[in-house]
């Protein structure tokens, strides 16, 4: 028997099913997991527990939408494909059914900019596709329009998908769209959240192109998206410590008789009111 292609992505794949349990943004095997590969991806297979599976039983599909081996694919493989085909910079796809994502979506309803944390997805909301049955391509058609400049969406009456260049780096996003969906939620039991305007959501976009990179991997001409403190030590090292000499002395460095007069002022200062 040939030996099985892409075996550490398959097991990658299989790892990041339990984590999505784990992590508590998915129910049962309800959600599906793929994962780019040259000339097509590999996606779980259709109703096999997570705990239970295989790596071979992880599906092998082409960029024509057929699939190789015994297993058949996950039920809503057309979504999947239908990112691989149209979203170049995708290298895997998690599609879930988080309970806050999925409750929105019952309400139609899109995530907006209640948190800066929106940006994540790559705009100013997170869209809710419109409803078509489950593994349809009707379903996917509206899946892509809602995913139009973004990369995560909820989905009418079913749940949410995302995507992102690896498997971490998804996971990680599902994580933050279901977070993102309990916040509004939680802040809407209390009243109506306050909408971060276009101008604000447009600083941040712009600063989410470097959020969370390490200096060594910024790209030409990238600046990081906060600055950062000074250095202190090696190469990088600011040139020297800030002069102290026009610092006004703070009382534990003064002279004790004029630390006990600025002791006297503070506690006076401290005196509540009558
Ligand atoms: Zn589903």
């Amino acid at each position: 028997m040939a030996a099985l292609k892409h075996l550490t992505l398959r097991k990658a794949i299989i790892a990041a099913c339990l984590k999505m349990n784990e992590l508590g943004i998915n129910q049962g095997t309800s959600g599906n997991i793929s994962a780019r590969i040259k000339g097509g991806f590999l996606i779980t297979p259709s109703g096999i527990p997570y705990e239970k599976m295989k790596p071979e039983q992880i599906v092998e599909m082409d960029l024509g939408g057929g699939y190789f081996g015994n297993f058949l694919p996950s039920s809503e493989w057309r979504m999947h494909y239908d990112i691989y085909l149209n979203k170049p910079e995708g290298g895997a796809v998690v599609h879930t059914h988080a309970v806050y994502c999925t409750a929105l979506a019952c309400l139609h309803e899109r995530i907006p900019a209640f948190h800066y944390m929106i940006g994540v997805a790559g705009g100013t909301n997170i869209r809710c596709a419109d409803y078509a049955t489950f593994g349809t391509q009707e379903l996917s058609g509206y899946m892509l329009k809602a995913l139009q400049d973004r990369s995560a969406c909820l989905l009418a009456n079913h749940g949410m998908i995302c995507f992102a260049k690896d498997l971490d780096k998804t996971l990680w996003l599902a994580g933050e769209v279901e977070t993102l969906a309990q916040q509004y939620w939680t802040a809407r039991q209390m009243g109506k959240p306050t909408i971060l305007s276009k101008r604000e959501m447009a600083t941040v976009l712009a600063r989410f192109k470097s959020y969370g990179k390490q200096s060594k991997d910024l790209a030409k001409g990238e600046a990081l998206a906060v600055e950062p403190p000074p250095r202190r030590d090696g190469p990088q090292a600011a040139a020297k410590a800030p002069a102290r000499k026009n610092v006004r002395k703070s009382a534990a460095v003064r002279k004790p008789a004029a630390r006990k007069r600025a002791a006297r002022k503070t506690s006076k200062a401290k005196e509540p009111a009558a």
